[in-house]
């Protein structure tokens, strides 16, 4: 425990199917860390199917600061990275992907911040390469769309590659939702927080984790944790099409008194049901999400389980 307590910097990596990478990763991380002081490469092994776990062992037998914690399953990276916060042990910890798409050499930058005394540092993307322009504009757009309806506001433009002091780790710690967004959690700390800006670079080798539906949950549980305007959205539009419909009376008793246009109406009548239809589906889908979201958290579930620790 006197051993571990002296560590200063935690890097958190979350790993899914990552075989190709893990070498590299550890080469390049770990030239960095060292230079900072004692360290440790958290590892968190997200269910990987393939050979991550023992490629990770085989670095440990060369590089003893290297931890493991090996997932029971595939919790999803915002778990993983929660994990790693919970088993660091480090003064300050950093979170990045195994990729290296967000460059390693970018951590003494962020630990000068540190020293300034910023509480969290986060990395922001000025560019992003090798991926897909649906990719970077949806992104771009989502990030923009959040901030400007969540009610704290998110930094737009940032992932999951960041410095956090110890008590923005432990404040992070504290909170137990399972739809984890976490880049929203770490503006509703506060503290002072300040960014450096790097070029988001190409995956070193594999593919992207996130399939298409995974990116949709995510941003999902992003707009649902932090803004409860889709709620008032569905309340506005009920108001807006029951005002609507109430002005369609008067026409019609109009017609039918005053015109004695009294036509059968199917097109109207047709066109009423099939739009307050969808627009009653699309409120009942915004709830839906929403007791979705309190049914889940009502379980209290912990967020992962642990099978092994190296
Ligand atoms: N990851 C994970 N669990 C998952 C999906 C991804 O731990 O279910 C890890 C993955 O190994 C990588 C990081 O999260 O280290 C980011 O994933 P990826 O690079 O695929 O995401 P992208 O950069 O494409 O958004
Ligand atoms: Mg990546």
């Amino acid at each position: 425990m006197n051993e571990s307590s002296r560590i200063f910097l935690s890097v958190l990596i979350p790993v899914f199917n990552e075989e190709l990478i893990v070498e590299e990763c550890v080469k390049r991380l770990s030239a960095v860390a060292q230079k900072t002081g004692p360290y440790e490469l958290v590892f968190i092994n997200d269910g990987s199917g393939d050979r991550t776990l023992e490629l990770l062992l085989n670095e440990k037998k060369k590089n003893p600061s290297i931890k493991i914690l090996n997932f029971s399953r595939n919790f999803g990276h915002q778990a993983a990275i929660t994990a790693g916060m919970e088993h660091a042990q480090g003064e300050i910890a950093v979170i990045i992907d195994a990729d290296l798409q967000d460059p390693p050499e970018m951590i003494p930058e962020m630990i000068r911040k540190w020293k300034e005394g910023y509480d969290v540092v986060h990395g922001r993307r000025k560019r992003r390469m090798g991926e897909t322009i649906f990719k970077t504009w949806t992104a771009a757009f989502f990030y923009r769309l959040l901030g400007k309806i969540s009610n704290v506001s998110i930094p737009v433009d940032v992932g999951d590659f960041r410095l956090l002091s110890k008590r923005a780790l432990q404040a992070l710690i504290k909170l137990r939702e399972h739809h984890r967004y976490l880049r929203g959690l770490v503006a509703w700390l506060g503290y002072k927080q300040t960014f450096v800006e790097y070029i988001r670079d190409e995956r070193f080798a594999g593919e992207t984790k996130f399939s298409l539906m995974k990116t949709i949950k995510f941003s999902i549980d992003g707009i649902s944790s932090f803004s409860i305007l889709p709620l008032r959205l569905s309340t506005f539009v009920g108001f807006f099409s029951s005002g609507f419909s109430f002005l369609y009376i008067f026409y019609a008793l109009y017609a039918k008194f005053v015109l004695h246009d009294v036509v059968p109406g199917w097109t109207a009548v047709v066109i009423g049901v099939f739009f307050l239809g969808g627009v009653q589906l699309i409120c009942l889908g915004i709830m839906g999400e929403y007791i979705g979201m309190l049914h889940e958290e009502s379980k209290a579930r912990p967020l992962y389980l642990i099978s092994e620790i190296y």
